[in-house]
């Protein structure tokens, strides 16, 4: 996503209840977003509320401020983000402002890859098992909140990790209860149940309830780079929920792109090895659904996506002969599998042939 906004992103609903607190132009709010999708929301709100001028209560994405904001890091918008525990940041560095300008950095990169960033991505970013949003971050928070705003006529703070502060967050409840004016407190949680009942009764709660799959794919296919073909297939997955798909797919591909290479390896090999594993593979294959599931999977390693395989891969792949040969294979396996052909022996058959196909390319 380019221009991540309340007008393109999916939630129309959550988008339209926030585009009207931008319309009814509040002096000031706290603000708790709760919901798998609550991120890129909450940035995009605090653009829309600092916008020097607004259409219809969402950023117009093209005065200076907009220009400024767009590139995630701007004085007047702070992000507070989870890190790991206190005690565990042992160096001075890490704490001071020279700390925190390296922490925004890798924080920016992150979201502007992912702005439906998930707490497990971001702590395996930090490289941190457990993540926590400290005093100290929170400290720093009621700092920036009451602290004057250098570009524009308002400031946002970003708080992500609401349901992360643990009782620490009592400390900010006088500041939640009334921000100063043209401060603009934007909470982010996942999970409700975590957030303090003090901090949740001094918020406007904004919940997201789950896309349909059809917003899912027209979303995903539209604005995150997923083929539509792969958006229908993923959509099923993440309970209505965009960064939970997401990640999903990611770990889906890191599988997947492990089997591939499994699989070609394999089939590249030469000797009695290359028997011994196409029987241990058919030995586990019981019906024609699965078998068909193992056919349609070999033909999309036939992907550029694939190209990790390696130049030997890549050299087969990238000949429209032996490409042409591997596909007409696949089709004929599939063929005779809905004509209810022995799975086991169609599988075993499939394999052999593409061990053949593979052989005689990369031998020449
Ligand atoms: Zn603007």
């Amino acid at each position: 996503m380019k221009d991540i906004r309340l007008s393109v992103l999916p939630h129309e609903y959550v988008s339209d209840e926030l585009r009207r607190h931008v319309i009814n132009r509040r002096d000031s709010g706290t603000f708790l977003l709760i919901g798998e999708d609550a991120l890129p929301y909450a940035f995009a709100f605090a653009r829309a509320l600092l916008c020097e001028s607004p259409v219809e209560g969402d950023a117009c994405g093209s005065c200076p401020t907009c220009k400024k904001t767009r590139k995630i890091l701007h004085a007047d918008l702070v992000w507070i983000v989870p890190s790991g525990k206190v005690e565990s940041i042992k160096k001075e560095k890490e704490t001071g402002p020279e700390g925190m300008a390296l922490l925004m950095e890798k924080w920016a990169s992150a979201f502007r890859k992912n702005p439906f960033l998930r707490y497990e991505d971001w702590a395996a970013e930090l490289k941190i098992k457990n993540l926590h949003l400290p005093v100290a971050n929170l400290r720093y928070a009621i700092e920036q909140i009451h602290y004057r705003q250098y570009e524009t006529l308002r400031k946002a703070i970003i708080i992500w990790g609401a349901d992360l502060m643990g009782t620490g967050g009592n400390i900010m409840l006088k500041t939640l209860e009334e921000p100063p004016k043209d401060k603009f407190i934007i909470l982010v949680a996942r999970n409700k149940s975590n957030i303090l009942p003090t901090i949740r009764s001094r918020s406007i709660i904004v919940t997201f309830p789950p896309l349909s799959e059809e917003q899912l794919i027209t979303f995903l296919s539209s604005q995150m780079d997923i083929s539509p073909e792969e958006a229908v297939t993923v959509s099923e997955w993440g309970r209505g929920s965009i960064s939970l798909t997401l990640s999903l797919i990611k770990e889906n591909s890191r599988i997947a792109k492990g089997r591939a290479i499994e699989l070609w390896n394999i089939i590249n090999q030469k000797g009695p090895e290359w028997q011994l594993w196409i029987n241990a593979s058919t030995e586990k294959v019981d019906s024609i659904a699965t078998v068909k599931e193992i056919v349609k999977w070999i033909l999309t390693t036939v992907d550029p996506q694939f190209s990790h395989l390696g130049p030997k891969h890549l050299r087969v792949l990238s000949q429209p002969q032996p490409l042409k040969e591997i596909i007409a294979l696949v089709e004929d396996a599939l063929y005779s599998l809905n004509r209810n052909v022995n799975p086991k022996l169609t599988l075993h058959y499939l394999l052999n042939r593409l061990h053949e196909v593979y052989k005689k390319y990369v031998d020449n």
